[in-house]
């Protein structure tokens, strides 16, 4: 694959922030990253009224990062703020840039797999639990290969404001290091849950085809900073008339 040019970057950051679609584009970014805030609140503060009336407590530590090997997907809708982070924040677009191409090596062709195999299984309507059994083996195999997320610089998350659902939904109340992958033991993990009036929020933001398209992190972060946002045009428009 060439080498990216920062250049081609700027050139579509500029379409990205032209006229009415640049405008509504900023807009829901703002808007998003609000309710997604409110929301990660709100389902963390259930969680520890939860976890204390067990006598459990959080363990996750700063610079724990065994999470940040794991598989993770992105739906639009939320790569969309990612990138807005990131146009705000040029050193670390930079830095993602310089990861990614490292990352591409090891990190793409597994990850292209898995997200044709989750397309297929979702647009043929198979139940949830025979998807997770499809995709679970790959995802297995894209962790025992060790590759680091490119948002990981020195143990921490340098978009960890706008990080992923999955990456800020889990918790656990186990040893960190039951996290790792070469462990016998496993993991008790908690799962934050949303409620459902912040979730509706959320969903009313975002029209359905920026929720439904879903690929691994970095590919859909990449392919928005150097190929630019077809489908949210098309949102922008739905959303004025
Ligand atoms: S879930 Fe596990 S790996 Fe992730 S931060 Fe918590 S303890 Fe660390
Ligand atoms: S986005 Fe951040 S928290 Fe999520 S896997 Fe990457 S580095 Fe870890």
């Amino acid at each position: 694959m060439a080498k990216t040019r920062y250049w081609q970057i700027e050139k579509i950051e500029a379409k990205e922030n032209i006229g009415s679609y640049g405008a509504w584009r900023r807009e829901y970014c703002g808007k998003y990253r609000k309710s997604l805030i409110q929301a990660r609140n709100n389902s963390y503060n259930s969680l520890i009224k939860t976890l204390t009336s067990k006598g459990e407590m959080i363990t996750c530590r700063k610079e724990c990062t065994y999470c940040c090997f794991h598989y993770v997907a992105v739906p639009l809708a939320h790569g969309m703020v990612i990138v807005d982070y990131l146009y705000n924040n040029k050193e670390l677009l930079k830095t993602f840039i310089h990861n990614y191409e490292k990352w591409r090596h090891k990190g793409y062709n597994i990850s292209n797999i898995i997200d044709h195999t989750r397309t297929q299984a979702f647009s043929s309507s198979m139940p949830i639990n025979d998807i997770i059994a499809v995709t679970r083996p790959l995802s297995t195999r894209y962790l025992e290969m060790n590759i680091p997320c490119p948002f990981l610089v020195n143990n921490t998350c340098f978009i960890y404001a706008v990080r992923p659902l999955p990456c800020s939904g889990q918790y656990s109340v186990s040893p960190p290091d039951w996290c790792a992958h070469a462990t016998e033991e496993k993991a008790v993990i908690h799962q934050l849950v949303p409620d459902d009036e912040d979730l509706i929020k959320i969903m009313q933001l975002a029209a359905p085809q920026l929720m439904l398209y879903e690929v691994t992190l970095p590919i859909m972060i990449y392919k928005l900073l150097t190929e630019g946002n077809l489908l949210g045009r098309e949102a922008s428009v739905l959303s004025h008339k």
